[in-house]
């Protein structure tokens, strides 16, 4: 039988549960991300998260001790954005959302409106209301298409669980009575968004996450290779039950970021 290798020259790296925990570096990322560096292997950071700008992030990741840029990271934002400008260059677009999404939708040159938009973006906002809701409800009841940044319902914080960009969703589609178009991940618009921005094909990127439902699930999605690492959600002890629900498993399984170096250094050479 013959063993079909997967070239590795890119990879997608989720970032909270994998790089981080809020604002607390996981062990070992920081040399994780110096191999990749002196290795020449080619990454992005893939996040669900819509709230945060690239700039944002890459300055938590300085904090930690990460040698980091904006251009590093793939927002959920960055994609609905984008996602919206091919298909309407310049439309008008109602956003639910927070800096980082009110930023993405400016620099594709699309164009916030508080009134009659082409396109309802909703991500998480924690200024949320009724008067937003009833808003957005009514455009889309208008016949305003529904593009949201994430399906998270909850989201894990300092503070225990807390609603996501999913929750939000909810009501919006309870009350509009229609599905939005869903960008960041297990949706492979996001995976191909940031594949497009690291310049590499599915068929030779790795994408390396803590999540089955969401990173596992994109990665199969968008047609790349699969490593879950056990930093985050995912566990020995849970794993089963979260195979279960994603309904697909990794090619590989790390059980911590040294652990995922030398892999990718057995693999690559680096
Ligand atoms: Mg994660």
């Amino acid at each position: 039988m013959t063993t079909i290798v997967r070239k590795m020259s890119g990879l997608l790296i989720d970032l909270d549960g994998t790089i981080y925990h809020g604002s607390k570096r996981i062990e070992h990322a920081d040399k994780l991300i110096a191999d990749l560096r002196t290795g020449g292997l080619a990454y992005k950071y893939v996040t669900n998260n819509s709230s945060a700008t690239p700039e944002d992030v890459a300055d938590r990741l300085k904090a930690m001790g990460i040698e980091a840029y904006a251009d590093d990271v793939c927002t959920s934002a960055q994609a609905a954005a984008t996602y919206i400008a091919e298909k309407l260059p310049g439309a008008s677009v109602f956003v639910i959302g927070e800096k980082g999404l009110r930023e993405a939708v400016v620099r594709a040159g699309l164009t916030i409106t508080e009134d009659n938009p082409d396109y309802v973006l909703q991500g998480i906002d924690r200024e949320f209301n009724y008067s937003r809701l009833a808003k957005a409800v009514r455009y889309i009841l208008d016949g305003a298409s529904y593009v949201m940044t994430n399906p998270d319902l909850l989201l894990p914080t300092e503070n225990g669980l807390q609603p996501g960009a999913g929750s939000i969703g909810a009501s919006l589609t309870a009350a509009g009575g229609k599905q939005p178009v869903v960008i960041g991940k297990p949706s492979a618009i996001l995976m191909n968004y940031s594949l497009n921005r690291l310049g590499r094909t599915a068929a030779d990127t790795w994408v390396i996450g803590d999540n089955m439902a969401t990173d596992i699930a994109a990665g199969h999605a968008s047609g790349c290779g699969t490593i879950l690492v056990l930093t985050g959600l995912t566990r020995s002890d849970n794993y089963e039950y979260y195979a279960e629900i994603a309904c697909c498993k990794p090619d590989v399984i790390c059980t911590r970021l040294d652990e995922l170096r030398s892999y990718i250094s057995t693999y690559r050479g680096i």
